[in-house]
C-alpha cells in the first residue's frame, strides 16, 4: 500500500482545489513560512480519522475548513481525497478487492464528518481500521510533527510504550480487541 495522490479543497489554507500526485520513494515538500507544508501533513491525518482539533492544531474539528482571508470569504466545507495504490494487496480484509482505494472525507460545517471509500459510505470507523495494521495511520509515528521529537524525549515512559507498539505494529490489535469487547 502507497500513497499515490492526495486532493484538498477548502482544507485550511488550501481554499482552491489541489492535487498532488505522490510519486513512488521519497517525496519532500518545500516553501517558505506559513505556506502551508505542516497543512499537508495535516491533511494526511485528518483523511485518515484523526479526530483530535490539538492534531491539527486547532480548537475544534471545523476549524480545518478554509476560516476566510482579507480578499476571500470563508468557506463552509473541506474535503481531502487520498489515493492508495493498492496493487500489493496487503490492505486489510474487507478494503483489499481492488488496486486502487480512494478514501475522502469531507466535513460541512454545523453538519460534521462524514467519509467514503471507494465511492462508498463508511464510518469514521472503518477508516481508521484500514490503517490500523498499516503504520500509517493518522496516530502513526511515521507522521512526525514539528516540535513532537522533542515531546518524544521529554515523555512519560507509558506514552514513549504506545509509540512503540504503534511503530511495532501491534496497537492494531488492540483496537480490534477493544472493539470486540465493545460487542
Ligand atoms: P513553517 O515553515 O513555519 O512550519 P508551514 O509551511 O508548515 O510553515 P503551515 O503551518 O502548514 O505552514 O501553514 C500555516 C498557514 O495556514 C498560516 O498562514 C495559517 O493562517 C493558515 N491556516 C491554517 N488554518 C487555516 C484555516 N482554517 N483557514 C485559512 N488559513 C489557515
Ligand atoms: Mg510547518
Amino acid at each position: 500500500m502507497r500513497f499515490s495522490r492526495l486532493k484538498l479543497n477548502g482544507f485550511k489554507s488550501f481554499v482552491d482545489p489541489t492535487d498532488l500526485i505522490i510519486g513512488a520513494g521519497r517525496t519532500g515538500v518545500v516553501g517558505p513560512n506559513g505556506c502551508g507544508k505542516s497543512n499537508l501533513l495535516e491533511a494526511l491525518r485528518w483523511v485518515m480519522g484523526e479526530n483530535r482539533p490539538t492534531a491539527m492544531r486547532g480548537g475544534g474539528m471545523e476549524d480545518v475548513i478554509f476560516a476566510g482571508a482579507s480578499s476571500r470569504g470563508a468557506r463552509n466545507f473541506a474535503e481531502v481525497t487520498i489515493h492508495i495504490d493498492n496493487a500489493d494487496r496487503l490492505a486489510p480484509a474487507g478494503f483489499n478487492d481492488s488496486d486502487h482505494i480512494e478514501i475522502v472525507r469531507r466535513i460541512t460545517r454545523d453538519v460534521g464528518s462524514a467519509y467514503q471509500v471507494n465511492g462508498k459510505d463508511v464510518r469514521a470507523r472503518d477508516v481508521q481500521m484500514l490503517f490500523a495494521d498499516a503504520s500509517t495511520g493518522s496516530h502513526s509515528p511515521a507522521l512526525v510533527r514539528q516540535g513532537q521529537i522533542s515531546e518524544l524525549i521529554n515523555a512519560k515512559p507509558k506514552s514513549r510504550r504506545r509509540i512503540l507498539e504503534e511503530a511495532a505494529g501491534i496497537s492494531g490489535l488492540y483496537q480490534r480487541r477493544h472493539e470486540a469487547e465493545l460487542k
